[in-house]
C-alpha cells in the first residue's frame, strides 16, 4: 500500500498521554494499518515520542497509548546519550529474522516486571516514517529486540505472552494484580504510575 506524502512536516509539541496498563483491552487488540499521514497522526505520534522520553522507555506502541493503529517508535540511544533521536516505524512489516538470543525485557504497560525472552537476534524490517517514505531497517541485539517487543504490541502481544510457564507463575499475582484495576470499560490506565 501507499501513503500520501504530506506536504510539510508540522512541528508539532506532544504531550504526555497516559498508559495502558495489562488487562486494558486496547493491549489485546489488532491494531489497524494506517491509511493517510495527516496532522492528527501527526500530533498523535508526537504524543507518543513525548510519552516515550518522560516515561523513561525506549519504544513505545500506539496502542500503549489507547491508541489501537499500527504505529511505534524507538530510541535505543537516547538514555546513554541523552540526546532525542526518535525514529518512526508505521505500518510496520517484517521482511527477515535470523538467530535466537534471550535477554530481559520490560514493558511500560507491565510496570516493575522483568523477565528473559527470546528473540531473533538480527531482523530486517520495512516501514514507512513520518514522511510517508518506505524505508528498510537492518537491526541487531538490542535495537532488534525492540522492534520486535514494539512489533508484538501491534498484535495484541505482550513480552510475559513469550516466557515459558515457570517463569510466568511467578509473575502471574503481579500481572493478575494490575488486571484487577481494569474499569468496566476495559480501560486501565496508569493511575498508580504517573508522575
Ligand atoms: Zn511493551
Amino acid at each position: 500500500m501507499s501513503l500520501k506524502k504530506s506536504e510539510q512536516i508540522a512541528d508539532i509539541q506532544g504531550v504526555v498521554l497516559p498508559i495502558r496498563i495489562i488487562g486494558d483491552k486496547v493491549l489485546r487488540r489488532k491494531a489497524e494499518p494506517v491509511t493517510e499521514i495527516n496532522d492528527d497522526l501527526r500530533k498523535i505520534v508526537a504524543d507518543m515520542i513525548e510519552t516515550m522520553y518522560v516515561k523513561d522507555g525506549v519504544g513505545l506502541a500506539a496502542p500503549q497509548v489507547g491508541v489501537s493503529l499500527r504505529i511505534f517508535v524507538i530510541d535505543t540511544e537516547w538514555v546513554a546519550t541523552q540526546q532525542r533521536n526518535p525514529m518512526v516505524f508505521i505500518n510496520p512489516k517484517f521482511i527477515s529474522t535470523e538467530s535466537v538470543e534471550e535477554a530481559e525485557e520490560g514493558c511500560l504497560s507491565l510496570p516493575d516486571i522483568v523477565s528473559e525472552v527470546k528473540r531473533a537476534l538480527k531482523v530486517e524490517i520495512e516501514a514507512y516514517d513520518l514522511e510517508g517514505n518506505l524505508k528498510r531497517y537492518s537491526s541487531e541485539g538490542f535495537f532488534a529486540r525492540a522492534i520486535q517487543h514494539e512489533y508484538d504490541h501491534l498484535d495484541g502481544i505482550v513480552f510475559t505472552d513469550r516466557i515459558g510457564k515457570v517463569k510466568l507463575f511467578r509473575l502471574k499475582n503481579q500481572i493478575k494484580e494490575f488486571e484487577s484495576k481494569t474499569d468496566q470499560n476495559g480501560n486501565n490506565f496508569d493511575y498508580y504510575h504517573s508522575d
